[in-house]
């Protein structure tokens, strides 16, 4: 046993200290927010290292986002050195691709496999939809993944499913049929989706018990993080990890793995992706002789906001008292705010922020939380006019955008020979006059011959086309394969410059005259800076991984802790972290809850549940603000405040003077009146009249110290030329008013718009 001064050791309360050198078969922490699991399991990998009890390659430990990940592996490196080189920490997702990749042969996928993302699985969908017919009996393209999706977490597989439907109802039969060509489409592709991912490994470890004890045998240790939120898919995962492996002649017999999880059940916020609490509430049953370690001490947040999060989520039934406590005093109280509009609101956020600011805060010691991504927009509107450095992770959508989709078919296409998909993209991109009649002659030709598309441009004279598209099909072919030929080896960024320059879809857009495709070749060069910077921190790293690594990147991800900028992300992403300044914002009916869950079962409870996660993030100040009306779908609506406010106790929040102020929380019923009527008065006139038209981005640009002056002329990327015609304001805040030739008069923020002086 270690000894009791072991500095790994230091600081830990009794039930942690517990938690980190239990050495049972498995282990259960359960515990609210904040109360330390994720340091407790990462205390427990480093001890098992330190204290000689496992080799680093010996651990598996599961997190919810790659960031995380990378944050337990840079823990654990601090606690204990280099030894920890060799473990898996990882999210379920990449260590499945991991064991998929290493093991494809036996699922009968080749290694080199697609992964399929939402659009991917979208397009695919739609077009057997189409060719089902499906859609006159109301399937949608998201209401038949939505289904599927939830048969594979439910690790329900076609066959299994048409064993179990009822096939006497005309909609199941056909949602059969469009599973079974989903499945077999992908499978032509070699191609998986994110959902296979987790249950193609269940199914390849049941099949293959000599593949699963591969893992068993080798991962003695497994810990997983959320755990609450861990779906049936991942829960049998689990399982068939931390079973004893089936034993081999000769060689020495094996235990399960030793398993930790640790979890919050009011944390559960993933029900539509499948999360099912009763992985956490039948933990004991299902791990027979497991240890239950519960943490109360809450070591994150001030009592006040501590007292608010316990109030609030003591409304859900069917769950486990627990009360978090903490010793470091009760601490400010929380700042309430009600606005006349969603400017408003994010005016208030501006304000405070600055305030903030100017109290010591950095931004990055900053979060604004939203419940859906429309309520970005004001934000975000404030926040450039007010010079405050924001990011929205995932809100960027560089993967989405068309010309980097574009670029990616070429690199899957010669990673994955197989997949259609990717080449259909690309096909005429850039035009190479390959029209759509063409296409279905290609594809026509390929399915008489059962190949894949690419094969027929091997073959391209077969068709019996003109000499032009003829050899335009040809070069095609050539240019794919000269590349593929170099993807075991060659570095990421070299494989994707030579395809963009090759098929000329670099050049298409650099030189098509339009700042548009201008913006669009930048994209392209970004992309390549990416995949270069992607062999820096992987210098082994092939294609095949740093396509992975793009199609397994997730919004958490995204979020940078040093970058010195607000972050502003929806609840969902937020799970995990920590501020010490937090604003809930959008505190509304219909925002939260999301007028989407009200309806369904146990959607209420799911909603104060995400309310409860973000309540919980903020260590030292907490602001919630809401507005009594918000433009939505075009139109501006009456919104009524979050009925969870009223679950606060009302001495904890200190209401700030608003706009028509009027609501308090801490009375309940309050809310039965429209706000619109409880006020008694029209919201005041707004503040500015100018529309703020400077673009959106996510990382603010910054012209340094750029002055304008009267008659200067200068140049917009989206407005052209214009003429400043007056400037306000001073240092960061100064705003130039531009009357441009063809767009009319514009204010600009001069340290942020895109702007150049001529
Ligand atoms: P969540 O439920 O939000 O995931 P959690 O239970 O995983 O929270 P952690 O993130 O591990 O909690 O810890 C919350 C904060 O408390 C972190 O800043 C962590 O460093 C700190 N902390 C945890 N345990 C202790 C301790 N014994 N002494 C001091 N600080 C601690
Ligand atoms: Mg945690």
């Amino acid at each position: 046993p270690p000894p009791d001064d072991d500095p790994l050791l230091a600081g830990l309360n009794p039930q942690q200290r517990e938690a980190v050198l239990y050495r049972g078969q498995s282990l259960l922490i359960v515990a609210g927010a904040g109360s330390g699991k994720t340091s407790v399991l990462t205390r427990r990998i480093a001890g098992l290292l330190k204290w000689r009890e496992a080799w680093p390659s010996q651990i598996l430990a599961i997190t919810f986002t790659n960031k995380a990940a990378a944050e337990m592996r840079e823990r654990v490196r601090a606690l204990v050195g280099d030894e920890s080189d060799g473990m898996w920490i990882s999210t379920f997702h990449s260590a499945c691709v991991r064991i998929l990749r290493r093991q494809a042969e036996a699922m009968g996928m080749k290694q080199s496999f697609t992964i399929y993302d939402t659009a991917d699985s979208r397009a695919l969908m739609k077009r057997i939809i189409k060719e089902l017919d499906a859609d006159t009996i109301g399937f949608t393209v998201g209401g038949a993944l939505g289904r599927i999706s939830r048969l594979k977490n439910e690790l329900t597989d076609v066959d299994g499913f048409a064993r179990n439907a009822n096939m006497s109802d005309p909609k199941e039969a056909v949602l059969l049929e469009i599973f079974r060509q989903y499945t077999a489409a992908l499978r032509r592709a070699n191609a998986l989706d994110f959902d296979d991912i987790i249950a193609e490994t269940v199914y390849l470890f049941r099949a293959f018990p000599e593949v699963a004890a591969l893992y068993q045998r080798r991962f003695r240790h497994v810990l997983v993080d959320e755990y609450q939120d861990t779906n049936h898919a991942q829960y049998a995962l689990v399982r068939e990890l931390t079973r004893a492996p089936v034993a081999v002649p000769g060689q020495s017999a094996f235990d399960g793995a030793s398993l930790t999880v640790v979890g919050d059940s009011d944390q559960s916020i993933y029900a539509f992706r499948g999360a099912d609490i009763r992985n956490i509430v039948e933990f004991e049953r299902d791990f027979p002789n497991s240890k239950v370690i519960l943490l109360e001490q809450n070591y994150r947040s001030t009592q006040n906001i501590l007292d608010a999060a316990n109030s609030v989520i003591a409304n859900n039934f069917d769950r486990k008292a627990k009360n978090l406590f903490t010793v470091v005093g009760s601490g400010d109280k929380i700042i309430g705010y009600t606005g006349y509009s969603g400017h408003d609101e994010a005016q208030f956020v501006a304000d405070e922020i600055e305030k903030l600011r100017d109290a010591g805060s950095s931004y990055n010691d900053i979060a604004v939380f939203v419940r859906t991504n429309s309520q970005t927009r004001p934000l975000e509107e404030i926040f450039i006019r007010s010079a405050i450095p924001y990011r929205i992770p995932g809100g960027t959508k560089f993967y989405e955008r068309a010309e980097v989709k574009d670029a990616f078919g070429y690199l899957i296409q010669v990673a994955n020979p197989d997949d259609d998909l990717a080449l259909r993209r690309i096909m005429n991109v850039p035009k190479r006059g390959i029209g759509p009649a063409t296409e279905a002659a290609m594809q026509a030709m390929a399915e008489r011959q059962g190949v894949p598309l690419r094969e027929v441009l091997r073959d391209a004279a077969s068709l019996g086309l003109g000499p032009k598209v003829t050899a335009a099909i040809t070069d095609l072919g050539e240019l794919l394969d000269e590349v593929a030929a170099t993807v075991a080896t060659a570095a990421p960024h070299d494989i994707l410059t030579a395809l963009l320059t090759r098929s000329g879809l670099h050049a298409a857009l650099k030189n098509s005259g339009d700042p548009q495709d201008e913006a669009r070749a930048e994209n392209l060069e970004e992309l390549v800076s990416q995949a270069k910077e992607f062999r820096v921190q992987n210098p082994e790293g092939t294609l095949v991984d740093f396509l992975t690594n793009v199609a397994l990147f997730s919004a958490a991800d995204e979020i940078d802790d040093h970058d010195g900028s607000v972050s502003i992300m929806t609840l969902h992403t937020a799970k995990g972290l920590e501020y010490d300044s937090v604003f809930l914002t959008g505190l509304e009916e219909d925002l939260l809850p999301h007028r989407m869950s009200v309806n369904e079962t146990g959607g209420i409870a799911e909603e104060r549940r995400l309310f409860y996660v973000g309540i919980t993030r903020a260590r030292k100040r907490l602001f919630v603000s809401l507005a009594t009306s918000r433009a939505s779908f075009g139109d501006v609506a009456v919104s009524m405040p979050s009925r969870y406010l009223a679950e606060i106790p009302g001495e904890l929040i200190e209401w700030r003077d608003s706009g028509g102020s009027g609501f308090r929380s801490g009375f309940r019923g309050v809310r039965a009146a429209p706000m619109r009527e409880s006020y008694g008065q029209l919201p005041p006139a707004p503040r500015q009249k100018t529309e703020w038209t400077t673009p959106i981005t996510a990382k603010v640009r910054d012209n340094g110290d750029l002055t304008l002056a009267v008659g200067d002329r200068i140049r917009h990327t989206d407005f052209g030329e214009g003429r400043v015609s007056a400037v306000t304001g001073v240092g960061p805040k100064t705003v130039a008013e531009v009357q441009f030739e063809t767009a009319g008069r514009k204010r600009l923020l001069v340290k942020i718009a895109p702007i150049e002086k001529l």
